[in-house]
């Protein structure tokens, strides 16, 4: 079972984004550090007693309106029921409870997930009379906290990691989790029907999750597969933003559960701003990616055009250079097959191990192909490189000096790596430490 997701719901102001902080710790972008993409945390990784979950803040833009407000939050309690194992639905101790509050308790209750209710703003060890009236919603006992002041987050982090499905976070190593993800109408649906085929052996959800992201296992020349699927869910809401926020949240939390995603662009439209949203999403976790160019029907072709489009996804979407592209028509049923092998290659790249062995003559070779910088008359020296993980691979280097080693000559070492090993479709990450 993968890693289970936490969604944290709640009004504007009740305290989301304090109490996001302080359980990963540290501010938590996404996206950061990839040019062209959204600034908003919404996704971090934490940690409580070894136990490992994901966190989703499902906290959109500040509205100006009652109605705003409600319809927001119904599209966040929306996408937490469509992504979470568990729900954190916060509430205001200093407010009371409000209508809103009401309502929202209402759907997550219907959707028979678990929800444990937070009472935030509780900042002293004696809890405000109208604290009681919290149990009105239903969802069971209230737990009080001060996020600001961290109060009792042990203990809600304690109910939290209790609440997970039995075995949650470890890995099922035999089956490729493939996510499509991209913008509305792309044709994420249409390529999952068409992948799915015959094929499709469980259409009902998986058993004990109401999960709207279905996940359907299947069989291919001998290769299991699990498609997660993200693209049922969705509604139409009145805040434009608001659809791209949400349809990058949902892309997080498909994502968060792949090995291989599936980045799905329109022909006919070429790279938009969105694409790149949900391109970072996929990049900053680390997860294997094949860009799957849809609706090449649509587009007049001649001998160059598929080089052209290749050029302008090199263009648009730079740091995900290592991804392959295919061009497909799911209307014309065009290169399907091609989107499982390419992805089932992907994922084996995402797993593959080098030898150390290897690895140095190749890094001996490349230092002694192009000498590593120096500074001050102090050259930059690799002593040895290993290979510490997978999925995504991640290198250690020992070195003299950190400072020596420029981005640009890092750079240089990941193509040669690149150029010697493979490794298409998933990005690669390095560490250097310097010897003691
Ligand atoms: P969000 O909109 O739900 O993400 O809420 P924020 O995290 O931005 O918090 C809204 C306001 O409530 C900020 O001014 C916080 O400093 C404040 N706040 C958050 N947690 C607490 C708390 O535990 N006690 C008190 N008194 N204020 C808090
Ligand atoms: P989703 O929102 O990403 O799940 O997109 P859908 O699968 O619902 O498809 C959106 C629209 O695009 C539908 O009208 C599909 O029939 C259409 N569509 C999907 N694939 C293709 C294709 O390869 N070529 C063309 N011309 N239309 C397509």
């Amino acid at each position: 079972m993968s890693k289970p997701i936490v969604a944290v719901v709640g009004r504007p102001n009740v305290g989301k984004s304090t109490f996001f902080n302080k359980v990963v710790g540290r501010r938590v972008a996404i996206v950061e550090d990839t040019p062209g993409v959204t600034r908003d945390r919404i996704y971090a990784e934490a940690e409580w007693n070894g136990v490992h979950f994901a966190l989703i803040d499902t906290g959109g833009i500040e509205p100006d309106s009652k109605d705003i407000i409600l319809s927001q939050m119904r599209e966040q309690a929306e996408v937490a029921i469509g992504t979470a194992d568990v729900i954190l639905f916060m509430v205001d101790g200093k407010d009371g409870l409000t209508a809103a509050d009401r309502e929202v308790a209402m759907m997550l209750m219907r959707t028979g997930k678990k929800v444990i209710l937070v009472v935030n703003k509780v900042d002293k060890p004696t809890v405000p009379d109208d604290f009681y009236d919290f149990y009105e919603l239903g969802l069971g006992e209230p737990i009080p906290i001060s996020a600001a002041n961290m109060l009792n987050l042990g203990d809600l982090l304690d109910e939290i990691v209790q609440s997970f499905p039995p075995g949650a976070g470890t890995e099922e190593e035999d089956q490729i989790k493939i996510a499509v993800i991209g913008k509305p109408n792309v044709g994420k649906s249409s390529l999952i029907n068409e992948l799915l085929g015959e094929k499709r052996v469980i259409v009902s959800p998986i058993a004990g999750t109401t999960r709207d992201s279905i996940d359907t296992p299947f069989e291919q020349d001998g290769e299991k597969y699990l498609l997660i699927d993200t693209a049922g869910i969705r509604r139409k809401s009145k805040v434009n933003e608001d659809i791209e926020r949400f349809s990058v949240i949902r892309a997080v939390a498909a994502v968060e559960r792949c090995d291989v995603c599936l980045l799905m662009i329109d022909a006919a439209e070429g790279i938009t701003e969105q694409d790149k949203k949900i391109a970072g999403v996929a990049h900053e976790a680390g997860k294997g990616i094949v860009i799957v160019v849809n609706k090449w029907d649509l587009v007049e072709k001649d001998s160059n055009t598929m080089k052209h489009f290749r050029q302008e996804i090199a263009k648009e979407l730079t740091f995900m250079s290592y991804a392959p592209s295919i061009f497909i028509s799911v209307l014309e049923k065009q290169r399907i097959q091609k989107v499982l092998q390419t992805a089932k290659a992907v994922a084996e790249n995402r797993a593959m191990r080098i030898s150390t062995g290897q690895l140095n003559s190749l890094i001996t070779d490349a230092t002694m192909m192009k000498q590593p910088p120096s500074d001050k008359g102090k050259r930059l020296k690799i002593y040895y490189v290993t290979q510490v993980g997978v999925k995504p691979p991640l290198f250690s280097f020992k070195i003299n000096s950190r400072e020596l080693m420029h981005f640009s000559y890092a750079r240089y070492l990941e193509n040669k790596i690149r150029e010697g090993f493979g490794f298409e479709g998933t990005s690669i990450k390095f560490v250097f430490r310097e010897k003691g």
